[in-house]
């Protein structure tokens, strides 16, 4: 394998939203990205090209991520592309909402495939090459709903409350190999996920009086890559005060 000079960064559902938002913060700071999505192909196109007038190598693949084969299969593909991966952003997600007295398995199951075995999926074809090159850094994209819990989001909530589980259970793991792993939890972001919210509703209820961008969250993956080098086993809120 020859070296790769970039640093690389791997990001799920990155064609929109939070996740093409971090992948282009990350190419304005020199990564080669690659970047993965379901099934949308022009926004995947659009990304890409995107990235590449920002002068860095980028490359999208069409898989789903609550498939165990298909990440491993994506991963090996994305290493043979791109020689080693140095920060995952395990992003890609989806709701079902409902109440929880009519919420079916299908909608259980579909939401905790994709939100938390998918982290699981593509954390494990990883590790051992960011073992074997010993640094990595992963960021799972919970949310500030994992932390609370929300009426009709059972499902979403578990699997986000999941992935904050995951990234502390994998930071004592993982630390003495040099590999951090932390989780931002996004408030209300202004992505195609929220788009039907009555927007000035919901923004009186924020302290800082307004949704966020996908770049806001962008930022905050930017600094646990390329800054928060002492940073590891968190949950970074990006939510304009929601929390606190
Ligand atoms: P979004 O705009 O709906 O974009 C979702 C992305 O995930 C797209 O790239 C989509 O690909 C991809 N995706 C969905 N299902 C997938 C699958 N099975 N396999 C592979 N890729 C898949 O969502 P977003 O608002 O940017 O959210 C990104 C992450 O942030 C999610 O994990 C979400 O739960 C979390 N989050 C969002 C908010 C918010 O307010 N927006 C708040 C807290 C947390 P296609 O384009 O091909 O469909």
């Amino acid at each position: 394998m020859s070296e790769n000079e970039n640093k690389v960064a791997l990001i799920t559902g990155a064609s929109r939203g939070i996740g093409k938002a971090c992948a282009i913060e990350l190419a304005k700071a020199g990564y080669d990205v690659a970047i993965s999505y379901a099934g949308n192909d022009e926004a995947a196109n659009k990304t890409v090209n995107e990235l590449k007038e920002l002068g860095v190598n980028a490359k999208s693949y069409k898989f789903n991520v609550a498939d165990k084969e298909a990440c491993q299969k994506a991963v090996e593909e994305i290493l043979a592309d791109f020689k080693k991966v140095d920060v995952l952003v395990n992003n890609a997600g989806i709701t079902r909402d409902g109440l929880f007295m009519r919420m079916n398995s299908e909608n259980w199951e579909a939401v905790i495939n994709t939100n938390l075995n998918s982290a699981f999926y593509m954390t494990n074809s990883i590790i051992k090459t960011m073992v074997k090159q010993r640094y990595g850094c992963i960021i799972n994209m919970s949310s500030i709903v994992g932390i609370m819990g929300n009426a009709g989001q059972a499902n979403y909530a578990s699997a986000k409350a999941g992935l904050i589980g995951l990234t502390k259970s994998l930071a004592k793991e993982l630390g003495s190999r040099n590999i951090r792993v932390n989780a931002i939890a996004p408030g209300f972001i202004q992505t195609d996920m929220t788009k039907d919210l009555d927007v000035e509703k919901i923004a009186e209820h924020i302290p800082l009086k307004r949704l966020g961008q996908p770049e806001d969250i962008a930022k905050a993956v930017k600094f646990l890559a390329e800054d928060g080098l002492y940073v590891t086993g968190q949950v970074l809120g990006v939510d304009g005060g929601l929390v606190v």
